[in-house]
């Protein structure tokens, strides 16, 4: 079964054409500047090279029309007519509570991810972009939503609640929801399998550290908490994000900065974290450089972001009753080896025994456990693959 996964942003849309039977991704890409000058398609064939067409798309049809000519055309094509597409399954960042799972899309559900847009102002209304732009060019193509909340669903009240009066929740649906939660699922399921132990009994923490970061706690497989909130600034410090902080600085900020909501929105979300914090770059790479050159802050914001993902780490063993293993995925936990073992100093009180030396060897790009063989509590490195949760998710629902 052919699976198209959609990813849409605002004026970006990313795309994988799976085989979900054999787990290949058939292509892939990007579209991006939809809507801007200078649109691209950005096409890659499995096996057959990039290609790249710089093309006005006015909006995510014009989008989603050039991925599918690129999907069937006759030299660099992969299959050979759009009916070939078995499904499509589509990325939404926000289920609210109404989809604690994946959902078959019809007119009716999309009336309610509609209701949703309050929660994600910014990323909802993209997302349907996408979803639309693909029903009016493949009308009778079975599609459906992978949200990325689901997995937090798990979560008791007293993990999600926050200490504002109970109307904040049951009238304005302030709670924790999280996010990221396709990758917690999918990594956590991986560890899951890596461990000699029934799945139930398993107390697994999963560090999504990327540009924005997350880390779940998942108990024989379902999230018991999760670091980001009701919108995904909570948590540890992100790239441009700031993170968990005392509440009252938002009111004393806008007063002495004279913000506006807008102006605050932007000074947590854009100019904070990594970036705030280093005055260098919300990328880590780049502070990781600047740090090895002395300078700083760069060191400083690391330090910061090693120390606030520990502390949570800290926390979830304490709401795990314990932990059998750790996971480390996305941009930053794959890849950022120093990173990884700032983290990973001084909790060998809870049974953690990293190799230190491997840590900074290990292989890119694969699974691998950076943990000594007799470690209480497993540490591993998991590549994640969101495209592929959507992919079997949307066969799983649609399959005949
Ligand atoms: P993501 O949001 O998951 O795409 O992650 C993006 C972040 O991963 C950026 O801050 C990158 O600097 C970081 N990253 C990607 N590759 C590396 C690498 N080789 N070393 C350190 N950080 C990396």
């Amino acid at each position: 079964m052919k699976v198209l996964v959609v990813n849409a942003g605002s004026s970006s849309l990313k795309y994988q054409l799976i085989d979900v039977d054999s787990g290949e991704v058939i292509a892939k890409g990007l579209c991006e500047r939809i809507g801007i000058n200078g649109s691209k398609l950005t096409y890659k064939p499995t096996g057959k090279g990039t290609h790249e067409f710089e093309r006005d798309m006015k909006d995510h049809t014009d989008a989603i029309q050039m991925v599918l000519d690129a999907l069937v055309d006759k030299e660099i094509g992969v299959v050979g007519s759009m009916a070939e597409i078995d499904a499509v399954g589509h990325r939404i960042v926000h289920g609210g509570e109404k989809f604690s799972k994946s959902a078959v899309i019809d007119d009716d559900m999309l009336k309610e991810v509609e209701s949703l847009t309050d929660l994600a102002p910014l990323h909802n209304p993209a997302n349907l972009m996408g979803i639309r732009a693909c029903r009016a060019i493949m009308p009778d193509t079975p599609m459906v939503a992978v949200f990325d909340t689901s997995f937090h669903q798990s979560m008791p009240p007293e993990a999600f609640l926050y200490g504002l009066p109970y109307e904040a929740y049951t009238d304005l649906m302030v709670r924790r929801y999280g996010f990221h939660g396709t990758s917690h699922f999918y990594v956590s399921q991986r560890a899951i399998a890596k461990l000699d132990m029934p799945a139930e009994q398993t107390r697994v923490i999963t560090c999504d550290l990327g540009n924005g970061s997350s880390i779940a706690a998942v108990k024989g497989g379902k999230c018991i908490d999760t670091s980001m909130g009701l919108t995904p600034l909570e948590g540890v410090p992100m790239g441009t994000r700031c993170g968990d902080m005392d509440p009252a600085i938002v009111t004393f900020l806008m007063e002495k900065l004279d913000l506006d909501t807008a102006g605050i929105n932007t000074y947590m979300n854009k100019k904070s974290g990594m970036l705030g914090i280093s005055g260098v770059s919300s990328d880590f790479r780049d502070l990781g450089d600047a740090a090895q050159k002395g300078n700083e802050r760069a060191e400083l914001a690391l330090k910061t972001f090693a120390y606030k993902v520990k502390k949570y780490i800290g926390a979830y063993a304490a709401a795990l009753g314990g932990v059998d293993a750790i996971v480390f995925t996305a941009g930053v936990g794959e890849n950022d080896k120093g990173v990884r073992a700032r983290i990973l100093e001084g909790l060998e009180y809870l049974g953690v025994d990293v190799d230190f030396e491997y840590n900074m060897h290990a292989p890119r790009g694969e699974e691998v456990e950076i943990s000594k063989p007799g470690s209480k509590v497993k540490v591993f490195v998991i590549p994640t693959d969101e495209e592929m949760v959507i992919a079997k998710d949307t066969a799983k629902l649609t399959a005949k």
